[in-house]
């Protein structure tokens, strides 16, 4: 007899699409750091879908704020405004220190799209006729955002793009000032790399590229749609820096687990689009608007910052203390980390750890991903870091 979650596998492989594969686990329910797979096997969520919910699952401010909108009023479309989509943008606004303006989308690749038509926009305005983006960069999967995506193998075989990027080594600030020059209309980065296995730049790298953009005239455009909302211990990880991008994108933890995506301008690049460039019919829809202020909300209350900060750092401590032949490292800050491997069995690793009762991500071939939601408590820190350690040998045997 075969269990529910190779029933539904199959079920899967059947209807779906050959994009991702079937995946190993069929979560059926979540409360905090903790879901449930259909056939009742329980496991710590250290992915979070993804960096995505940042209050864990179930949180009671998320299901109360969402319950009451979509009961009060679920969509208006862009032809009438809502309260939520008012409080969120300007809630936005104020983190950040504005002044800024703000277009709201349902995803981290349309947030990006509209990021990129912000910048031909302004390109076309300033006589400026390409883009920059960092190799191994990741910033989403429509056309747009994909040909600013600097990995080969999922952007090239659906070129050409209708788009000029120049793709630069990513960290190399000397490399980055060559390829800016007068005619380049926007620099698109991410402050630390996510996709290619959540990879920082050297210090001072966020800050040379704010100048280098500064002098040519071009738009800094930083990706945190997978990095912000407290993932690094601040709202958002070009505050690390104290560099202010010109177009910030945000979306994953912003929503908890609700789809929403922004596109924040700051001065004249909140400007740049005039009436009708750009829409969205689901875009800022109240539901998601409810659930990102009450992400946001809960952050502030419960000093989430500060916890992601503390809990990232035992883990990153717990993870550098062990010692295995299979274990090289860890990098990254707060609660978004790769465990970096000296093979590449990340794939083994992740097989390990969710037969240990774990999930993790195995994000490159020698990068294990972990983004626990920003609620996780330090017995459950204790819990991955008491287990890793056979996870690891178990993956090396
Ligand atoms: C996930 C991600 C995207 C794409 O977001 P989607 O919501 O999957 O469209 C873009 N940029 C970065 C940095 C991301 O991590």
């Amino acid at each position: 007899m075969s269990t529910r979650t190779e029933a539904l596998s199959e079920r899967f492989e059947a209807a779906f699409m050959r994009n991702y594969g079937v995946p190993p686990v069929a979560i059926a329910r979540g409360e905090g750091s903790t879901v449930w797979d259909v056939d009742g096997r329980r496991y710590l969520d250290f992915i979070g879908g993804i960096a995505v919910t940042s209050l864990g699952h179930g949180h009671p401010a998320l299901v109360e704020a969402v319950s009451r909108q979509v009961a009060a009023l679920a969509h208006t479309s862009n032809l009438f405004l809502h309260e939520p989509e008012v409080l969120l943008a300007e809630r936005l606004i104020g983190l950040l220190g504005g002044p800024a303006r703000v277009f709201l989308a349902n995803s981290g690749t349309e947030a990006n799209e509209a990021a990129l038509k912000l910048a031909i926009k302004y390109g076309k305005a300033h006589g400026k006729s390409y883009f920059v983006a960092a190799e191994m960069g990741f910033h989403g999967r429509t056309l747009g955002a994909l040909a600013l995506t600097g990995k080969a193998s999922i952007r090239d075989q659906f070129g050409p793009f209708p788009i000029d990027v120049r793709f630069v080594p990513y960290g190399d600030a000397d490399a980055l000032k060559n390829a800016v020059t007068g005619d380049c209309a926007a620099v698109f980065l991410e402050p630390t790399q996510g996709e290619a296995g959540v990879v920082p730049p050297p210090e001072g790298y966020l800050a040379a590229a704010r100048e280098i953009c500064s002098a040519a005239g071009a738009l800094l455009v930083a990706d945190e749609i997978q990095s912000a909302i407290g993932r690094t211990g601040r709202w958002f990880a070009h505050q690390a820096e104290g560099v202010l991008p010109d177009v910030l994108t945000l979306a994953k933890g912003l929503g908890g687990g609700m789809p929403i995506g922004a596109c924040i301008g700051f001065g004249e690049a909140g400007t740049v689009f005039g009436l009708g460039d750009h829409g969205s019919t689901f875009g800022g829809n109240p539901v998601s608007c409810a659930a990102a202020l009450a992400v946001l909300d809960t952050i502030e209350r419960d000093g989430l910052l500060e916890h992601a900060e503390s809990m990232g750092r035992r883990l990153a401590d717990g993870i550098s203390a062990v010692s295995h032949p299979l274990l090289k490292g860890v990098r990254g800050r707060g609660l978004w980390l790769a465990a970096v491997l000296t093979s590449d069995r990340a794939a083994r690793v992740q097989a390990t750890a969710q037969e240990a009762g774990f999930l993790v991500n195995a994000v490159q071939p020698d990068a294990v991903r972990l983004a626990p939601p920003l609620v996780v408590t330090d017995a459950e820190v204790s819990s991955f870091l008491d287990a890793f350690p056979a996870i690891l040998e178990a993956a090396d045997a």
